[in-house]
């Protein structure tokens, strides 16, 4: 699916190279070169992605534990070990409903569901929060990509017998004027649970929450393949892409 986003990319005019950093060059204050472990390249503006880290002194400080993720530990009351505190966002940790884990995804969809939770809980309600499949998307372009559960190597990681598939349909039917691709790779168990699901291209961002539900429900590949989902011409193919792969993988 990588080499899909890379591929677009590339299209656009921006090439991908995935390498180690190692250094940058600096003359007079400014950045002249981003050293990796292949090569040097030349750069004006550096910015660095390099992903996210709870900022968890307060809490420490106020005797608040953490998990295993390095993140608050709560649980599904998003209470944490001390009586009359509660955390959650990017702050706090979320049960992985596909491993049964504490995991941390720092985004805005689990921040304010948490705080909903929280407050409520604060003013003396009763309110849980489920947890969490990671579903995460963004735009490339013209295409999206997308992602909920597990991936391929996620899931070997934490020690699954995987399978995958994946399948390359069209977003709309066939015939359809300006019809576009999509694709979409399905990681499960043998014995047919779904781990996660992965899809990019056009309008992929709101088709992977049909696997994001189904991972919510614990289904497999068979319940998925089952589901009636729309269709007419101008939106999916009479076979949606998450029903082709499901179909594919039953094989
Ligand atoms: C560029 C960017 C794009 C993003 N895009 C998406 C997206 O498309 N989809 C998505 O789901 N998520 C997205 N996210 C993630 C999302 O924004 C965060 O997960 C979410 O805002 C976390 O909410 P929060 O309330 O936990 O933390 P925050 O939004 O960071 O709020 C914490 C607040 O606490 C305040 N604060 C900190 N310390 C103290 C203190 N000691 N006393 C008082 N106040 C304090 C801060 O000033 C801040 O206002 C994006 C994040 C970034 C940075």
């Amino acid at each position: 699916m990588a080499a899909h986003v890379s591929e677009k990319l590339s299209e656009r005019g921006i090439e991908l190279y995935v390498e180690e950093v190692k250094a940058f060059e600096a003359q007079d204050g400014q950045v002249v070169a981003v050293h990796t472990e292949e090569k040097s390249y030349p750069a004006e503006l550096v910015i660095l992605a390099a992903g996210v880290r709870p900022n968890t002194t307060l809490a420490q400080e106020a005797g608040i534990a953490l998990g295993p993720t390095g993140a608050v530990a709560v649980d599904e009351y998003q209470r944490t070990n001390v009586a009359g505190i509660y955390a959650g966002g990017d702050v706090a940790e979320a049960l992985d409903l596909v491993t049964g884990q504490p995991t941390y995804v720092p985004l805005g969809t689990t921040a304010n569901k948490q705080g909903r939770v929280a407050g409520e809980n604060l003013g003396g309600g009763n309110a849980c929060f489920a947890g969490i499949v990671g579903t995460a998307v963004v735009k490339v372009f013209d295409i999206d990509a997308a992602r909920a559960g597990l991936t391929e190597a996620l899931a070997r990681e934490a020690g699954y017998d995987v399978e995958t598939t994946e399948i390359k349909s069209q977003a709309q039917a066939h015939y359809m004027p300006g019809s576009k691709p999509i694709r979409v790779k399905l990681v499960y168990e043998r014995t047919g649970r779904l781990l996660g699901g992965q899809m990019v291209g056009f309008n992929a961002a709101k088709r992977i929450d049909v696997i994001a539900t189904a991972l919510y429900g614990g289904w497999g590949i068979d319940d998925l393949s089952r589901l009636d989902l729309s269709y007419a011409p101008p939106f999916a193919p009479v076979w949606d892409a998450s029903l082709i792969a499901a179909n594919v993988a039953q094989k």
